[in-house]
This record gives C-alpha cells, sequence and structure tokens, in this order.
C-alpha cells in the first residue's frame, strides 16, 4: 500500500533519509532538484517524474556554491508558498527544504568535478558553477535516494555533465531529460525571466529566434560555425539591451567548439538583459553532406 499522500515538507538530511528508506520498501522514487521560484518548466519536470515512479520527491534548494561572488545568489527569486502550492496541486509527496547549514555543515570539505563537459560554455562563463550544481546534486541523490532524477534540456550542459557523473561514481539512478518548456513566443522558461523589465521580456525573444536562425541556416547546408555565429551574433545585437555572454556551436558528446558543422551539433547561448543572465540551446542535426560548403 502507498502511503497517504499528504504532501510532507522535510527540512532536516537525515529525516529526509530515513523517510527515502520507508519509500524504497513501497516503490520507487522519481526526483526533481530545483532551486525553487517554480514556474512551468520545473512543473512538467514533476509530472514526468510522477509517471515514472510512485513517490515524487522535489526539493527547493538555492544552492550558494554554484553562484560566482558576483552572482545572483542574494537576489534569486524565492517564494516558498507559492511552491509550496504548486506542488500539492500536481500530487508532489515529499519537498525536501533544507536550509545551507543543512547541506554544508561547518567543517564541509568534499566537492564533485566533472572535467572536459564542463570546459566550455557555462563552465567557462562561470568558474566553479558546475563543481558546485555537480556537488549539491550528488549530496541530493544519497540523501533522496531516487530511482530517477529528471533533468530539463533547458539546462544542455548540466544534463550531460550529472549523467556523466552518475555514469563516472555509479549512482544507482536513472535519469531523465525534458524537453525545453517555453511560451508562446519561443522564450524558455526560467526562473530568471522575473528579472526582465517589460522591455527588456519583449527583446528577449531574439535568444529563440536565433536558436532557429542558426538551424535554418545550418539545415540549409551551412557548415561554417564561424559564419553561423557571426549572423546569430548580428541578430541579437539588434536588441539593443542585449549583452552577449556566448555564442557557440558545439558536439553534442562533450560540447566542445566544431571546427566544421557534421552531423549533430548543440547552438548554444548566453545572453544578458540587464541583470538577467540568459541561457538557451538547441540541438540540430546537419543534413548529410551534399550541401554548400560540403
Ligand atoms: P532550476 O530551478 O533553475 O535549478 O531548475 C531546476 C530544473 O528545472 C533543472 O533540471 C532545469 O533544467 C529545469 N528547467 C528549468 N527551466 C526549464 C524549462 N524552461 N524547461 C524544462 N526544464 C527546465
Amino acid at each position: 500500500m502507498k502511503e497517504n499522500n499528504r504532501l510532507r515538507i522535510i527540512r532536516g538530511v537525515r529525516q529526509m533519509q530515513a523517510l527515502a528508506d520507508r519509500l524504497r520498501t513501497q516503490g520507487r522514487i522519481g526526483f526533481v532538484p530545483t532551486m525553487g521560484a517554480l514556474h512551468e518548466g520545473h512543473l512538467e519536470l514533476v509530472r514526468v517524474a510522477r509517471k515514472n515512479a510512485d513517490f515524487t520527491v522535489v526539493s527547493i534548494f538555492v544552492n550558494p556554491i554554484q553562484f560566482g561572488p558576483k552572482e545572483d545568489y542574494r537576489q534569486y527569486p524565492r517564494d516558498f508558498t507559492r511552491d509550496r502550492r504548486l506542488l500539492a496541486g500536481l500530487g508532489v509527496d515529499v519537498i525536501f527544504y533544507p536550509d545551507v547549514k543543512a547541506m554544508y555543515p561547518e567543517g564541509f570539505a568534499t566537492y564533485v568535478e566533472v572535467e572536459r563537459l564542463t570546459r566550455y560554455l557555462c563552465g567557462r562563463s562561470r568558474p566553479g558553477h558546475f563543481r558546485g550544481v555537480t556537488t549539491v546534486v550528488a549530496k541530493l541523490f544519497n540523501i533522496v535516494k531516487p530511482h530517477v532524477a529528471v533533468f530539463g534540456q533547458k539546462d544542455a550542459q548540466q544534463a550531460l555533465v550529472i549523467r556523466r557523473m552518475v555514469r563516472d561514481l555509479n549512482f544507482d539512478l536513472k535519469i531523465i531529460v525534458v524537453p525545453t518548456v517555453r511560451e508562446p513566443d519561443g522564450l524558455a522558461l526560467s526562473s530568471r525571466n522575473a528579472y526582465l523589465t517589460p522591455e527588456q521580456r519583449r527583446q528577449a525573444t531574439v535568444l529563440y529566434q536565433a536558436l532557429r536562425l542558426g538551424e535554418r541556416l545550418i539545415k540549409s547546408g551551412e557548415t561554417d560555425p564561424v559564419r553561423v555565429k557571426q549572423v546569430l551574433r548580428r541578430l541579437i545585437r539588434t536588441q539593443p539591451e542585449a549583452r552577449i555572454d556566448y555564442v557557440e556551436i558545439v558536439d553534442t558528446a562533450w560540447l566542445e567548439p566544431v571546427p566544421r558543422i557534421q552531423g549533430e551539433v548543440l547552438i548554444a547561448l548566453a545572453v544578458y538583459f540587464g541583470r538577467a543572465r540568459l541561457i538557451d540551446n538547441l540541438i540540430v542535426r546537419a543534413p548529410q553532406s551534399g550541401g554548400k560548403n560540403s
């Protein structure tokens, strides 16, 4: 028999581990790690977790060690009351909601680092970011003890880094990656969209337009990544408030910049609008040679 489905809020690590042990005797645990300020993208991950498990655990933790010293850790949006209401509506069983001291007590000194996959894109722009992500996710896996964990393609590099960590460190669980959930105009949902002024919000649609333009160029036979990146940068710069962090075309295995576009590539963007740093990406399959420049 499944335990009663009242939503439980757990704040202690030991308490969560004990509950996870109990739940595992009764069924499979699906897990969605988040930093809260939930939106439809997160909720889609939760629905997928529910479909793939008997119990669903969502963690809400704004992880200080994945933010750089000049980043938005303090300003990051937090609204636990709203998050709890949304998750209750979806039939989530447990919210794991630790405070920073519970996760990083005095004397904490162990970090998990995935190499190679973290050299480019956000790994290059945000030194230490992925070390913070893999460390907290490894801890959360040991605390929540899931059979299945669900992540979003919106953070493509993060999803690959987590998959690599799970393989390399033999975590006994399955990773599911869910397609990016977008606004009707294409903007990827993000907790950081809350930072945008109405004008920046309008201009931010250029991110998805740039990805789709890149896709069209590649599909029509363009194989030179330098040229594609140049065209995308030019389009993004038509928006006066956009400040480009990176525009990259990388392979989908190791996320390394490609000298020539062939097979499957990832177009990845990071662009600031005011203080909001937005990222987005699209996987594109190049046509089988025979096109322009082949
Ligand atoms: P965050 O709370 O931003 O750390 O995100 C928690 C999880 O939600 C990560 O696995 C993200 O990739 C995922 N996520 C965030 N935004 C979206 C989106 N628009 N579509 C799908 N998944 C998302």
